[in-house]
């Protein structure tokens, strides 16, 4: 993601979006930490220190102790949701419904949109008598890409 393309400016617009939905004020720090989330849908999830980082790189400094009290913030009215495995606490959004997957190995979280698992949680339920819903937040287990090359190399 290079600075000003049309990918960012839609990562803004749609962080405006989400925090008018939640009843937030725009801020720029809301607004920069939502942001960089939309902006890179391949990571899933990012840590406090991460989300500093793409913005420093951006030429979008906030700094650990307002990216923390943002994400609570989007936290508290559920535009985001953390996750903490390993000792490591990740935020994602909750715009898209979806389950984690996890690697065992450093503890990268990876989204699983939830459609990709519904057949599967048919199944469970039917297995189990459980009422598994949609959004039930399956945390599934695994080797990332970069582990599993590592663990072959
Ligand atoms: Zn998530
Ligand atoms: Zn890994």
């Amino acid at each position: 993601m290079t600075k000003g393309s049309a990918a960012t400016d839609h990562s803004v617009e749609q962080a405006r979006s989400i925090l008018r939905r939640h009843g937030l004020r725009c801020t720029a720090p809301r607004l920069a930490v939502t942001s960089v989330l939309f902006a890179v849908p391949e990571a899933g999830h990012l840590n406090a220190q991460e989300i500093v980082a793409l913005l420093e790189e951006r030429g979008d400094p906030v700094d650990l102790t307002t990216v923390y009290r943002t994400l609570a913030t989007l936290v508290d009215v559920g535009a985001l949701h953390a996750l903490t495995v390993h000792e490591r606490t990740t935020y994602g959004l909750t715009a898209n419904a979806h389950h984690h997957a996890v690697c065992t190995s450093c503890g990268e979280v990876i989204e699983v949109p939830a459609e990709q698992l519904s057949q599967a949680l048919a199944h469970a339920s039917d297995g189990s008598r459980f009422a598994l819903s949609a959004t039930a937040g399956l945390t599934l287990h695994g080797l990332c890409p970069r582990c599993q090359l590592q663990a072959s190399g």
